[in-house]
Protein backbone atom coordinates (compact mmCIF):
# COMPACT_ATOMS: atom_id res chain seq x y z
CA UNK A 1 0.00 0.00 0.00
CA UNK A 2 1.22 3.40 -0.66
CA UNK A 3 0.73 6.79 0.44
CA UNK A 4 -2.10 7.43 -2.19
CA UNK A 5 -3.70 4.57 -0.26
CA UNK A 6 -2.98 6.25 3.17
CA UNK A 7 -4.09 9.47 2.20
CA UNK A 8 -7.51 7.56 0.69
CA UNK A 9 -8.12 6.03 3.89
CA UNK A 10 -7.38 9.22 5.64
CA UNK A 11 -9.91 11.33 3.37
CA UNK A 12 -12.41 8.54 4.11
CA UNK A 13 -12.28 8.30 7.85
CA UNK A 14 -11.70 12.22 8.26
CA UNK A 15 -13.56 13.47 4.97
CA UNK A 16 -11.89 16.15 2.89
CA UNK A 17 -11.83 19.59 3.72
CA UNK A 18 -12.74 22.35 0.96
CA UNK A 19 -9.28 23.48 -0.45
CA UNK A 20 -9.60 26.87 0.67
CA UNK A 21 -8.26 30.26 -1.33
CA UNK A 22 -5.76 27.98 -3.26
CA UNK A 23 -8.55 25.99 -5.65
CA UNK A 24 -9.68 27.21 -9.19
CA UNK A 25 -10.61 30.89 -9.06
CA UNK A 26 -11.20 31.88 -12.69
CA UNK A 27 -10.31 35.12 -13.00
CA UNK A 28 -13.02 37.87 -13.89
CA UNK A 29 -12.36 38.50 -17.60
CA UNK A 30 -13.89 42.05 -17.33
CA UNK A 31 -10.87 42.77 -15.60
CA UNK A 32 -7.99 44.25 -17.94
CA UNK A 33 -4.61 45.41 -16.82
CA UNK A 34 -2.32 47.45 -18.81
CA UNK A 35 0.63 47.38 -17.29
CA UNK A 36 3.47 45.33 -17.87
CA UNK A 37 4.20 41.89 -16.13
CA UNK A 38 7.00 39.71 -15.32
CA UNK A 39 6.85 36.26 -14.95
CA UNK A 40 10.24 34.85 -13.27
CA UNK A 41 10.15 30.61 -14.13
CA UNK A 42 8.74 29.43 -16.54
CA UNK A 43 7.69 25.38 -15.05
CA UNK A 44 4.76 24.62 -14.51
CA UNK A 45 3.25 27.58 -12.45
CA UNK A 46 5.04 30.25 -14.76
CA UNK A 47 3.78 28.70 -17.45
CA UNK A 48 0.11 28.27 -16.88
CA UNK A 49 0.44 32.37 -15.36
CA UNK A 50 1.37 33.57 -18.72
CA UNK A 51 -1.57 31.34 -20.17
CA UNK A 52 -4.01 32.82 -17.50
CA UNK A 53 -2.86 36.44 -18.36
CA UNK A 54 -2.73 35.72 -22.28
CA UNK A 55 -6.45 35.03 -21.59
CA UNK A 56 -6.91 38.45 -20.34
CA UNK A 57 -5.18 39.97 -22.95
CA UNK A 58 -2.58 41.16 -20.31
CA UNK A 59 0.96 42.46 -21.98
CA UNK A 60 3.35 39.76 -19.70
CA UNK A 61 6.83 38.31 -20.39
CA UNK A 62 8.55 35.18 -19.26
CA UNK A 63 12.05 34.84 -18.05
CA UNK A 64 13.66 31.21 -17.84
CA UNK A 65 16.90 31.05 -16.61
CA UNK A 66 17.44 27.81 -18.14
CA UNK A 67 17.88 26.76 -22.12
CA UNK A 68 14.38 24.84 -21.66
CA UNK A 69 11.04 24.80 -19.75
CA UNK A 70 9.53 22.59 -17.93
CA UNK A 71 11.45 23.36 -14.87
CA UNK A 72 11.16 20.30 -12.86
CA UNK A 73 8.92 18.44 -15.64
CA UNK A 74 11.78 17.06 -17.55
CA UNK A 75 11.58 14.33 -20.05
CA UNK A 76 14.35 11.81 -21.64
CA UNK A 77 13.86 10.66 -25.20
CA UNK A 78 16.13 7.70 -26.34
CA UNK A 79 17.65 5.98 -23.35
CA UNK A 80 14.61 3.19 -23.82
CA UNK A 81 12.24 2.88 -26.55
CA UNK A 82 9.83 5.20 -24.04
CA UNK A 83 10.15 8.36 -23.00
CA UNK A 84 11.17 8.92 -19.55
CA UNK A 85 10.77 11.88 -16.97
CA UNK A 86 13.48 12.82 -15.00
CA UNK A 87 11.75 14.58 -12.79
CA UNK A 88 7.66 14.82 -12.43
CA UNK A 89 6.69 11.49 -13.43
CA UNK A 90 2.60 10.06 -11.38
CA UNK A 91 -0.32 12.57 -12.09
CA UNK A 92 -2.69 12.88 -9.06
CA UNK A 93 -6.10 13.12 -10.11
CA UNK A 94 -8.52 13.42 -10.93
CA UNK A 95 -10.03 15.61 -9.84
CA UNK A 96 -7.02 17.94 -11.20
CA UNK A 97 -6.17 20.10 -14.04
CA UNK A 98 -2.76 18.49 -14.43
CA UNK A 99 -4.77 14.95 -14.85
CA UNK A 100 -7.34 16.67 -16.99
CA UNK A 101 -4.21 18.69 -19.13
CA UNK A 102 -2.43 14.69 -19.27
CA UNK A 103 -5.31 12.94 -20.23
CA UNK A 104 -6.65 15.87 -22.73
CA UNK A 105 -3.33 15.97 -24.81
CA UNK A 106 -3.99 12.33 -25.67
CA UNK A 107 -2.24 10.27 -22.72
CA UNK A 108 -2.99 6.75 -22.13
CA UNK A 109 -2.45 6.80 -18.64
CA UNK A 110 -1.70 3.37 -16.11
CA UNK A 111 -3.07 3.92 -12.69
CA UNK A 112 -0.74 2.52 -9.78
CA UNK A 113 -1.81 -0.32 -7.90
CA UNK A 114 -0.41 -0.97 -4.98
CA UNK A 115 -0.98 -4.42 -5.02
CA UNK A 116 1.97 -4.92 -7.58
CA UNK A 117 4.39 -3.04 -5.18
CA UNK A 118 7.10 -4.85 -3.48
CA UNK A 119 8.70 -4.62 -0.35
CA UNK A 120 12.18 -5.48 1.09
CA UNK A 121 12.21 -8.50 3.55
CA UNK A 122 15.29 -9.36 5.02
CA UNK A 123 16.92 -10.15 1.80
CA UNK A 124 13.74 -11.08 0.12
CA UNK A 125 11.19 -9.18 -2.33
CA UNK A 126 7.18 -9.94 -1.65
CA UNK A 127 4.57 -8.11 -2.30
CA UNK A 128 1.43 -7.00 -0.28
CA UNK A 129 -0.39 -10.10 -1.07
CA UNK A 130 2.64 -12.45 0.08
CA UNK A 131 2.55 -10.12 2.83
CA UNK A 132 -0.79 -9.95 4.43
CA UNK A 133 0.21 -12.13 7.00
CA UNK A 134 3.79 -10.71 7.94
CA UNK A 135 2.68 -8.61 11.67
CA UNK A 136 6.09 -6.63 11.01
CA UNK A 137 4.89 -5.25 7.89
CA UNK A 138 1.11 -4.77 8.56
CA UNK A 139 2.59 -3.00 11.99
CA UNK A 140 4.21 -0.52 9.52
CA UNK A 141 1.48 0.29 7.25
CA UNK A 142 -0.61 0.34 10.52
CA UNK A 143 1.83 3.16 11.68
CA UNK A 144 1.83 5.18 7.78
CA UNK A 145 -1.58 5.24 9.01
CA UNK A 146 -1.32 6.71 12.08
CA UNK A 147 1.38 9.22 11.21
CA UNK A 148 -0.66 10.21 8.24
CA UNK A 149 -3.80 11.21 11.03
CA UNK A 150 -1.33 12.32 13.36
CA UNK A 151 -1.85 15.59 15.77
CA UNK A 152 0.43 15.22 18.66
CA UNK A 153 3.42 17.08 19.05
CA UNK A 154 5.48 18.57 16.62
CA UNK A 155 8.19 16.58 16.07
CA UNK A 156 9.91 14.72 12.87
CA UNK A 157 8.99 11.23 11.35
CA UNK A 158 11.65 9.93 12.97
CA UNK A 159 10.62 11.00 16.79
CA UNK A 160 7.51 9.74 16.05
CA UNK A 161 9.01 6.22 15.10
CA UNK A 162 11.40 6.25 17.97
CA UNK A 163 8.80 7.00 20.14
CA UNK A 164 6.87 3.61 19.01
CA UNK A 165 8.31 0.35 18.86
CA UNK A 166 8.95 -0.29 14.60
CA UNK A 167 10.72 -3.88 13.65
CA UNK A 168 13.90 -2.69 12.54
CA UNK A 169 13.33 -4.95 9.04
CA UNK A 170 9.94 -2.75 8.39
CA UNK A 171 10.97 0.82 9.54
CA UNK A 172 12.28 1.51 6.15
CA UNK A 173 8.70 0.92 4.95
CA UNK A 174 7.41 3.96 6.52
CA UNK A 175 10.31 6.15 5.63
CA UNK A 176 9.64 5.02 2.25
CA UNK A 177 6.24 5.66 2.00
CA UNK A 178 6.45 9.12 3.71
CA UNK A 179 9.48 10.80 3.96
CA UNK A 180 10.91 10.14 0.48
CA UNK A 181 7.35 10.75 -0.67
CA UNK A 182 7.67 13.90 0.66
CA UNK A 183 10.47 14.71 -1.03
CA UNK A 184 12.82 14.15 2.17
CA UNK A 185 14.44 11.74 4.94
CA UNK A 186 12.21 10.86 8.41
CA UNK A 187 15.01 13.09 10.87
CA UNK A 188 13.54 16.05 8.80
CA UNK A 189 9.78 15.83 8.11
CA UNK A 190 7.07 17.38 10.30
CA UNK A 191 4.66 14.52 10.82
CA UNK A 192 1.96 16.85 12.32
CA UNK A 193 2.15 19.42 9.09
CA UNK A 194 2.55 16.24 6.63
CA UNK A 195 -0.88 15.08 8.46
CA UNK A 196 -2.06 18.64 8.18
CA UNK A 197 -1.33 18.43 4.66
CA UNK A 198 -2.55 14.94 3.68
CA UNK A 199 -5.89 15.87 5.58
CA UNK A 200 -6.58 18.45 3.26
CA UNK A 201 -5.70 16.82 -0.08
CA UNK A 202 -7.95 17.09 -2.49
CA UNK A 203 -7.08 16.39 -5.58
CA UNK A 204 -8.42 12.52 -5.74
CA UNK A 205 -6.96 9.50 -4.44
CA UNK A 206 -5.62 7.58 -7.52
CA UNK A 207 -2.22 8.36 -9.79
CA UNK A 208 -1.45 7.21 -12.64
CA UNK A 209 1.70 7.30 -15.32
CA UNK A 210 1.68 8.65 -18.71
CA UNK A 211 2.72 5.33 -21.25
CA UNK A 212 2.62 7.79 -24.72
CA UNK A 213 3.31 10.84 -24.28
CA UNK A 214 5.88 12.94 -22.39
CA UNK A 215 4.93 15.26 -19.60
CA UNK A 216 7.34 18.03 -21.73
CA UNK A 217 5.07 17.13 -24.49
CA UNK A 218 2.51 17.54 -22.76
CA UNK A 219 3.69 21.12 -21.70
CA UNK A 220 4.70 22.04 -24.79
CA UNK A 221 1.55 20.80 -26.69
CA UNK A 222 -0.73 23.29 -24.03
CA UNK A 223 1.26 26.18 -24.37
CA UNK A 224 2.24 26.11 -27.45
CA UNK A 225 0.35 29.50 -27.81
CA UNK A 226 2.33 31.27 -24.91
CA UNK A 227 5.94 29.84 -25.78
CA UNK A 228 6.41 32.90 -27.67
CA UNK A 229 6.58 35.01 -24.48
CA UNK A 230 9.32 32.87 -23.27
CA UNK A 231 12.79 34.08 -22.88
CA UNK A 232 14.90 31.13 -21.89
CA UNK A 233 18.66 31.71 -20.52
CA UNK A 234 17.82 34.87 -18.92
CA UNK A 235 18.06 34.11 -15.35
CA UNK A 236 17.05 36.78 -13.06
CA UNK A 237 19.44 38.13 -10.64
CA UNK A 238 17.57 41.53 -9.00
CA UNK A 239 14.28 42.54 -8.71
CA UNK A 240 13.85 45.91 -7.16
CA UNK A 241 10.79 46.91 -6.37
CA UNK A 242 11.67 50.28 -4.51
CA UNK A 243 10.66 52.72 -7.17
CA UNK A 244 7.18 53.34 -9.19
CA UNK A 245 8.90 50.85 -12.00
CA UNK A 246 9.59 47.04 -11.06
CA UNK A 247 13.23 47.22 -12.11
CA UNK A 248 14.65 43.34 -13.39
CA UNK A 249 18.26 42.84 -13.76
CA UNK A 250 19.67 39.53 -15.32
CA UNK A 251 22.94 38.08 -15.00
CA UNK A 252 24.38 39.99 -17.32
CA UNK A 253 23.57 43.09 -15.60
CA UNK A 254 21.05 43.89 -17.86
CA UNK A 255 18.03 45.60 -16.67
CA UNK A 256 14.15 45.81 -18.14
CA UNK A 257 11.28 47.71 -15.94
CA UNK A 258 7.67 45.95 -15.68
CA UNK A 259 4.68 47.14 -13.25
CA UNK A 260 4.07 43.52 -11.75
CA UNK A 261 6.17 40.49 -11.17
CA UNK A 262 5.19 36.84 -11.21
CA UNK A 263 7.76 34.61 -9.11
CA UNK A 264 7.35 31.44 -9.69
CA UNK A 265 11.33 30.25 -8.98
CA UNK A 266 11.54 26.73 -6.76
CA UNK A 267 11.48 27.85 -2.78
CA UNK A 268 15.65 26.97 -2.46
CA UNK A 269 15.98 29.63 -4.93
CA UNK A 270 14.28 32.08 -2.63
CA UNK A 271 16.08 31.17 0.38
CA UNK A 272 19.89 31.04 -1.21
CA UNK A 273 19.48 34.53 -2.27
CA UNK A 274 20.15 33.57 -6.26
CA UNK A 275 16.73 36.02 -6.87
CA UNK A 276 17.57 38.77 -4.53
CA UNK A 277 14.46 41.98 -3.68
CA UNK A 278 15.44 45.56 -3.05
CA UNK A 279 14.03 46.27 -0.65
CA UNK A 280 14.39 42.80 1.20
CA UNK A 281 10.92 40.79 1.12
CA UNK A 282 8.45 41.80 4.32
CA UNK A 283 9.36 39.57 7.89
CA UNK A 284 6.36 37.75 7.47
CA UNK A 285 8.12 36.28 3.95
CA UNK A 286 11.81 35.69 5.29
CA UNK A 287 10.43 34.27 8.75
CA UNK A 288 8.41 31.67 6.29
CA UNK A 289 11.56 30.81 3.79
CA UNK A 290 13.42 29.80 6.77
CA UNK A 291 10.23 27.39 8.04
CA UNK A 292 9.83 25.66 4.99
CA UNK A 293 12.30 22.69 3.77
CA UNK A 294 13.77 21.97 0.41
CA UNK A 295 16.61 19.35 0.21
CA UNK A 296 18.27 17.31 -1.68
CA UNK A 297 16.85 14.99 -4.15
CA UNK A 298 17.72 12.88 -7.24
CA UNK A 299 16.66 10.42 -9.61
CA UNK A 300 18.85 7.72 -10.93
CA UNK A 301 17.53 5.93 -14.62
CA UNK A 302 18.81 2.18 -15.20
CA UNK A 303 18.79 0.67 -18.51
CA UNK A 304 18.95 -2.96 -18.41
CA UNK A 305 19.11 -5.68 -21.20
CA UNK A 306 16.90 -7.96 -19.12
CA UNK A 307 14.29 -8.06 -16.66
CA UNK A 308 15.19 -9.74 -13.36
CA UNK A 309 11.94 -8.79 -11.54
CA UNK A 310 8.65 -10.36 -11.39
CA UNK A 311 6.59 -9.31 -14.56
CA UNK A 312 4.37 -7.67 -12.40
CA UNK A 313 6.54 -5.60 -10.64
CA UNK A 314 5.45 -1.64 -10.81
CA UNK A 315 7.59 -0.58 -8.07
CA UNK A 316 10.21 -2.21 -5.47
CA UNK A 317 10.48 -0.35 -1.93
CA UNK A 318 14.30 -1.24 -0.61
CA UNK A 319 15.76 -1.01 2.67
CA UNK A 320 18.83 0.18 1.19
CA UNK A 321 20.16 3.23 -0.69
CA UNK A 322 17.33 3.63 -2.77
CA UNK A 323 13.88 4.15 -1.05
CA UNK A 324 11.87 3.54 -4.11
CA UNK A 325 12.17 1.95 -7.80
CA UNK A 326 9.81 2.58 -10.08
CA UNK A 327 9.32 -0.35 -13.00
CA UNK A 328 8.79 2.06 -15.58
CA UNK A 329 8.44 -1.31 -18.23
CA UNK A 330 5.57 -1.56 -16.46
CA UNK A 331 2.45 -1.86 -18.46
CA UNK A 332 4.09 -0.66 -21.65
CA UNK A 333 4.38 -2.55 -24.73
CA UNK A 334 7.92 -2.08 -24.79
CA UNK A 335 11.71 -3.67 -25.78
CA UNK A 336 13.57 -1.85 -23.16
CA UNK A 337 13.75 -3.08 -19.58
CA UNK A 338 13.84 0.14 -17.06
CA UNK A 339 14.27 0.60 -13.36
CA UNK A 340 14.03 4.28 -11.62
CA UNK A 341 15.45 4.95 -8.21
CA UNK A 342 13.94 8.27 -6.69
CA UNK A 343 16.40 9.51 -3.75
CA UNK A 344 15.10 12.06 -1.37
CA UNK A 345 16.57 14.08 2.04
CA UNK A 346 19.81 12.76 3.46
CA UNK A 347 20.57 9.60 0.96
CA UNK A 348 20.67 11.91 -1.99
CA UNK A 349 22.84 14.30 -0.08
CA UNK A 350 24.91 11.78 0.56
CA UNK A 351 25.36 10.17 -3.08
CA UNK A 352 25.35 13.47 -4.57
CA UNK A 353 28.68 13.65 -2.67
CA UNK A 354 30.16 10.29 -4.57
CA UNK A 355 31.17 9.58 -8.31
CA UNK A 356 28.94 8.81 -10.58
CA UNK A 357 30.23 5.23 -11.13
CA UNK A 358 30.17 4.31 -7.03
CA UNK A 359 26.87 6.07 -7.07
CA UNK A 360 25.63 3.34 -9.35
CA UNK A 361 27.13 0.25 -7.79
CA UNK A 362 26.09 1.20 -4.41
CA UNK A 363 22.75 0.79 -6.15
CA UNK A 364 23.39 -2.02 -8.26
CA UNK A 365 24.81 -3.93 -4.81
CA UNK A 366 21.71 -3.42 -3.37
CA UNK A 367 19.32 -5.02 -6.30
CA UNK A 368 22.13 -7.68 -6.85
CA UNK A 369 21.58 -8.43 -2.80
CA UNK A 370 17.85 -8.84 -2.90
CA UNK A 371 17.93 -10.62 -7.17
CA UNK A 372 20.96 -12.80 -6.88
CA UNK A 373 24.01 -13.67 -8.53
CA UNK A 374 24.87 -9.87 -9.45
CA UNK A 375 21.23 -9.86 -11.57
CA UNK A 376 21.28 -6.44 -12.06
CA UNK A 377 25.19 -5.45 -12.33
CA UNK A 378 25.57 -7.99 -15.40
CA UNK A 379 21.95 -6.79 -16.75
CA UNK A 380 23.02 -3.11 -16.40
CA UNK A 381 23.61 -1.08 -19.85
CA UNK A 382 23.13 2.42 -19.08
CA UNK A 383 22.55 4.88 -16.38
CA UNK A 384 21.49 8.45 -16.55
CA UNK A 385 22.06 10.01 -13.07
CA UNK A 386 19.69 13.81 -12.46
CA UNK A 387 20.35 15.54 -9.49
CA UNK A 388 18.12 17.81 -8.91
CA UNK A 389 20.39 19.65 -5.83
CA UNK A 390 23.11 20.17 -8.53
CA UNK A 391 20.41 22.03 -11.18
CA UNK A 392 21.51 25.86 -11.06
CA UNK A 393 18.13 26.79 -11.02
CA UNK A 394 16.57 24.09 -8.59
CA UNK A 395 18.87 23.31 -6.17
CA UNK A 396 16.92 20.52 -4.85
CA UNK A 397 13.76 17.90 -4.91
CA UNK A 398 10.27 20.07 -3.41
CA UNK A 399 9.16 21.54 -0.86
CA UNK A 400 8.64 19.77 2.64
CA UNK A 401 6.72 20.69 6.03
CA UNK A 402 9.60 21.47 8.70
CA UNK A 403 9.10 20.54 12.34
CA UNK A 404 8.13 24.10 14.21
CA UNK A 405 7.71 25.59 10.56
CA UNK A 406 4.06 26.61 11.59
CA UNK A 407 2.70 24.28 8.70
CA UNK A 408 0.17 25.40 6.13
CA UNK A 409 -0.04 28.92 7.64
CA UNK A 410 3.58 28.96 6.37
CA UNK A 411 2.90 28.51 3.05
CA UNK A 412 -0.16 30.83 3.08
CA UNK A 413 2.18 33.73 4.45
CA UNK A 414 5.09 33.15 1.49
CA UNK A 415 2.34 33.39 -1.24
CA UNK A 416 1.11 36.95 -0.38
CA UNK A 417 1.83 39.55 -2.45
CA UNK A 418 3.89 42.53 -1.24
CA UNK A 419 2.43 45.88 -2.39
CA UNK A 420 0.00 44.69 -4.80
CA UNK A 421 3.09 44.38 -7.51
CA UNK A 422 5.22 41.02 -6.34
CA UNK A 423 2.69 37.97 -6.39
CA UNK A 424 4.50 34.69 -5.37
CA UNK A 425 3.49 31.21 -7.21
CA UNK A 426 4.98 28.30 -7.45
CA UNK A 427 4.88 24.66 -5.78
CA UNK A 428 5.98 25.58 -2.31
CA UNK A 429 3.16 29.00 -2.11
CA UNK A 430 0.20 25.90 -2.35
CA UNK A 431 -1.29 26.43 1.31
CA UNK A 432 -4.05 23.47 0.35
CA UNK A 433 -2.37 20.55 0.91
CA UNK A 434 -0.91 19.85 -2.88
CA UNK A 435 2.63 21.34 -2.45
CA UNK A 436 5.31 19.30 -3.63
CA UNK A 437 2.79 18.53 -7.13
CA UNK A 438 2.77 19.59 -10.48
CA UNK A 439 -0.98 19.91 -9.70
CA UNK A 440 -0.08 22.19 -6.73
CA UNK A 441 2.10 24.82 -8.70
CA UNK A 442 -0.75 24.69 -11.48
CA UNK A 443 -3.22 25.62 -8.71
CA UNK A 444 -1.29 28.11 -7.02
CA UNK A 445 -0.96 30.46 -10.33
CA UNK A 446 -4.69 30.60 -10.45
CA UNK A 447 -4.26 32.08 -7.06
CA UNK A 448 -1.43 34.21 -7.81
CA UNK A 449 -2.91 35.39 -11.37
CA UNK A 450 -6.21 36.07 -9.61
CA UNK A 451 -4.37 38.20 -7.02
CA UNK A 452 -3.02 40.26 -9.56
CA UNK A 453 -6.23 41.12 -11.38
CA UNK A 454 -7.53 41.69 -8.21
CA UNK A 455 -5.33 44.37 -7.30
CA UNK A 456 -6.17 46.18 -10.40
CA UNK A 457 -9.60 46.14 -10.79
C1 LIG B 1 12.66 14.07 -8.64
C2 LIG B 1 11.29 14.71 -8.57
C3 LIG B 1 10.18 13.93 -8.68
C4 LIG B 1 8.90 14.50 -8.62
N1 LIG B 1 7.81 13.70 -8.79
C5 LIG B 1 6.58 14.26 -8.86
C6 LIG B 1 5.46 13.47 -9.22
O1 LIG B 1 5.59 12.27 -9.46
N2 LIG B 1 4.25 14.08 -9.31
C7 LIG B 1 4.08 15.42 -9.06
O2 LIG B 1 2.95 15.92 -9.16
N3 LIG B 1 5.15 16.19 -8.74
C8 LIG B 1 6.38 15.65 -8.64
N4 LIG B 1 7.46 16.42 -8.36
C9 LIG B 1 7.26 17.84 -8.00
C10 LIG B 1 6.97 18.70 -9.24
O3 LIG B 1 7.93 18.45 -10.21
C11 LIG B 1 7.00 20.18 -8.85
O4 LIG B 1 6.16 20.40 -7.72
C12 LIG B 1 6.53 21.10 -9.97
O5 LIG B 1 7.02 20.71 -11.22
C13 LIG B 1 7.00 22.51 -9.62
O6 LIG B 1 6.60 23.43 -10.60
P1 LIG B 1 6.94 24.97 -10.38
O7 LIG B 1 6.50 25.69 -11.59
O8 LIG B 1 6.44 25.40 -9.06
O9 LIG B 1 8.53 25.03 -10.25
P2 LIG B 1 9.63 24.62 -11.31
O10 LIG B 1 9.16 23.55 -12.20
O11 LIG B 1 10.88 24.38 -10.55
O12 LIG B 1 9.80 25.94 -12.20
C14 LIG B 1 10.53 27.04 -11.75
C15 LIG B 1 11.36 27.57 -12.91
O13 LIG B 1 12.06 28.75 -12.46
C16 LIG B 1 13.30 28.78 -13.14
N5 LIG B 1 14.19 29.70 -12.41
C17 LIG B 1 14.87 29.49 -11.27
N6 LIG B 1 15.57 30.57 -10.93
C18 LIG B 1 15.32 31.52 -11.88
C19 LIG B 1 15.75 32.86 -12.07
N7 LIG B 1 16.58 33.46 -11.22
N8 LIG B 1 15.30 33.54 -13.16
C20 LIG B 1 14.45 32.93 -14.03
N9 LIG B 1 14.02 31.67 -13.91
C21 LIG B 1 14.43 30.96 -12.83
C22 LIG B 1 13.75 27.34 -13.11
O14 LIG B 1 14.74 27.08 -14.09
C23 LIG B 1 12.43 26.60 -13.39
O15 LIG B 1 12.25 26.37 -14.77
C24 LIG B 1 8.76 15.89 -8.43
C25 LIG B 1 9.90 16.69 -8.34
C26 LIG B 1 11.16 16.11 -8.40
C27 LIG B 1 12.38 16.99 -8.31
Amino acid sequence: MQRRDFIKNTLITTGAVALGSCQDKTPDANRKYEGQIAIIGAGAAGLYAGQLLEEQEAKYTIYEASDQIGGRIRSLKGLADFDLELGAEEIYGPPSQWYDWVKGAGATLIKSDSANDFYQIGSQIQNEEQLKTNANFQAALSLVREALSYTGDDVTLLQFLNARSVPTDVRYVVESILANKYGTSASRLSVKSMAEQSNIWSAGTDLYTSTNLSLTNVLTEKFKNILPKVILNMPIRRIDYSNERIMLEDSQAQRRFVDKVIITVPLSILQSGDLQLTPALPETHTNALKNIGMGAGMKVTLLFNKRFWDSNTAAIYTAGVVPQFKVNSYGREAKSFVLTATIMGEKAEFLSTQSATVLVQSILKDLDTLYGKGAATAALTNARITDWTKEPYIKGAFSYPLVGGGGLLTRQALSQPVKRRIYFAGEATHYGGHSGTVHGAIESSRRAVDELLRDVS
